[in-house]
């Protein structure tokens, strides 16, 4: 087995069957995710996205194929991979602190080395000085903040997102693409993000796994060759301009290939 392959995706199908219906969410799916690679995972709405994710993170079982996590095959979640969801899944009932504390505690961290790993964390997402603070009390970028430091804070091998930062305004889904991108570098871990934003997927990816419906399957894996060290600006970038037109391409394309067949059927 090559070392440096995290997931091996091989020959992966899920069927829904909720006894009167059946539904195919993903045909063939082939994919190797490298360590320490971001990935996104990009598509419209129903193509198989979170099916995908959900068999990563080992909540869902393939209903043929196998998915191995460090030539491991995949029977349920484990601390080697750290969620976070696009609805806030903070404990309510919990500050900021012990939300991000939660998992340490879990995995019977000493004391000491949990006070100081929190606040790493806190301090690598810029929640310093709000250690006491509830949810409620928070803004939704802050939230997703804190997802954040809880999913790093134990140290998984690898981060599952699960578009992470669609619920927020388009000022601080930038902020916090941004953000993500520098504890990412800080802190190397293998990424796999579901997003339905083309320009998101292009900022924030090594590669775009670009999918398809009817039934889910992938359609095109695309590079993104950008200098890593992306800031905001890159964003105008020509070949960043080019990746979102290519991929766009892509989109519209699948989108009318979908609406012939519907018509002829
Ligand atoms: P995406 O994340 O790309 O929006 P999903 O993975 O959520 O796509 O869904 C893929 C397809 O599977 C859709 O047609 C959806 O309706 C169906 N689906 C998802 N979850 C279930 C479920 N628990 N039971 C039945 N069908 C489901």
């Amino acid at each position: 087995m090559e070392k440096n392959i995290m997931y091996r995706i091989k020959g992966v199908t899920k069927c829904y069957d909720n006894g009167k219906k059946k539904i195919q969410a993903l045909q063939e799916i082939n994919l190797e995710i490298r360590k320490n690679e971001f990935i996104a995972i990009l598509g419209a709405s129903g193509c198989g996205k979170s099916t995908l994710l959900r068999m990563l993170a080992g909540f869902l079982e393939p209903t043929t194929g196998n998915i191995f996590v460090g030539g491991q095959r995949i029977e349920g979640p484990g601390p080697d991979r750290g969620m976070v969801f696009q609805a806030y899944t903070l404990f309510p009932w919990l500050n900021v602190y012990k939300n991000v504390e939660y998992g340490l505690k879990e995995l019977k961290v000493p004391a000491k080395e949990r006070e100081a790993t929190v606040k790493q964390y806190l301090k690598d997402v810029g929640l310093e000085g709000f250690e006491a603070a509830y949810p409620k009390e928070l803004s939704g970028g802050m939230k997703q903040r804190v997802a954040i430091a809880r999913a790093l804070a134990t140290n998984p091998d690898s981060l599952l997102l699960d578009e992470p930062f669609g619920a927020l305004d388009a000022q601080t889904r930038g902020h916090m693409q941004e953000l993500t991108l520098e504890v990412w570098r800080k802190h190397p871990k293998t990424v796999v993000m579901v997003t339905h934003d083309i320009e998101e997927a292009v900022f924030m990816a090594d590669r775009i796994v670009v999918m398809k419906s009817h039934p889910g399957a992938i359609r095109e894996i695309v590079d993104v060759n950008l200098p890593r060290d992306r800031d905001f600006y890159i964003k105008s970038d020509p070949r960043f301009l080019q990746y979102k037109r290519d991929i766009l391409g892509m989109i519209y394309e699948e989108m009318q290939e979908h609406e012939e067949k519907e018509m002829d059927a």
